[in-house]
């Protein structure tokens, strides 16, 4: 089965460990190549989706900078893509280009699993409204009880997504950055859904105090495994979901969807810890 990642500067990922780690576990033989605009000079989306067409791709995941425009070649649209505009997965086996968006049904899984219980008028924030972010938010919104806020570097982008959101009937709103140093300022939840804290950096998204007064987290970002923010919230003991154990989920449902074998997740989590190792 031929498999790969589109998308720009994606030397680091580590879906092709997780891939091969999956595949190996299946007992599918599979390849995951890493196709990268940045390596690659092909002009547009249209160019990449023959590009993948034509070398007989099964099956891709998406990622920046074409999450978006990628959806344009959909033949078949499944309900949480419509839902969030952006797709990170496509399987080209069928007759017609179906996609699917799995980093939301990582997080709905996560959610439910690593967070809670809510209750009524419990408020999380999510910092970035960028297509991650778009899926943690709808994610979130399915939780009845949980209010969303969005803060933003670009506050008209917040208050696009926020409103998105309030036309699906969630809670939200957009919530000016300086709003976050303030004493008064408390919520249940944060989530980082943009880039501070990847690599080397120390920064983080939120102020300390919030993080030391909150009582769940999610951090998207998975290079480095534990950043600033995930450490902080860790010490003070917040239920997390972390950016690997996402990106482990999103590739199982992928993988899922590619090959219609289910995925052991206990296992192969263990079996990609290891592989992680070497
Ligand atoms: P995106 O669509 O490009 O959105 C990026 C968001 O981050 C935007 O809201 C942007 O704000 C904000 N941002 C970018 N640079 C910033 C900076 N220097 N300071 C403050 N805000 C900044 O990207 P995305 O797909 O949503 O990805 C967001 C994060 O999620 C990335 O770190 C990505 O690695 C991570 N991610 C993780 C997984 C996983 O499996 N763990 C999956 C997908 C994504 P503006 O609107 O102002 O530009």
């Amino acid at each position: 089965m031929k498999l790969g990642l589109l998308g720009k500067n994606i030397g680091y990922s580590l879906s092709p460990l997780l891939h091969r780690t999956l595949g190996q576990l299946s007992e599918i033989d599979i390849s995951y190549d890493l196709i990268d605009f940045a390596t690659i000079d092909l002009k547009d989306g249209q160019s990449y989706m023959d590009y993948c067409l034509d070398n007989r791709y099964d099956g891709l995941n998406v990622t920046i900078p074409l999450k978006l425009e990628m959806r344009s070649f959909l033949e078949e649209t499944s309900i949480e893509v419509s839902k969030i505009g952006a797709v990170n997965t496509l399987n080209l086996q069928e007759q017609k280009i179906q996609g699917y968006n799995t980093d939301f049904f990582a997080l709905k899984r996560l959610i439910k699993e690593k967070l809670g219980p809510f209750k009524p008028g419990d408020q999380f924030l999510i910092a970035g409204a960028g297509g991650f972010a778009k899926a943690a938010a709808y994610a979130l919104g399915e939780v009845d009880e949980l209010e969303v806020f969005v803060v933003n570097r670009t506050f008209e982008k917040a208050i696009e997504l926020a409103d998105e959101l309030s036309d699906f009937g969630i809670e939200a709103n957009a919530i000016d950055q300086r709003i976050l140093y303030s004493a008064n300022t408390y919520v249940d939840g944060l989530m980082n859904a943009t880039p501070i804290g990847m690599g080397e950096s120390l920064e983080m998204p939120f102020d300390i105090r919030l993080i030391k007064e909150a009582k769940w987290a999610i951090e998207s970002i998975y290079t480095p495994q534990n950043t600033m923010f995930l450490n902080t919230a860790i010490q003070s003991n917040c239920k997390y979901i972390s950016g690997l154990e996402i990106l482990f989920h999103q590739g199982c449902s992928s993988f899922e969807i590619w090959t219609g074998r289910e995925i052991n997740r206990e296992k192969a989590w263990q079996a990609f810890n290891q592989a992680l190792q070497f």
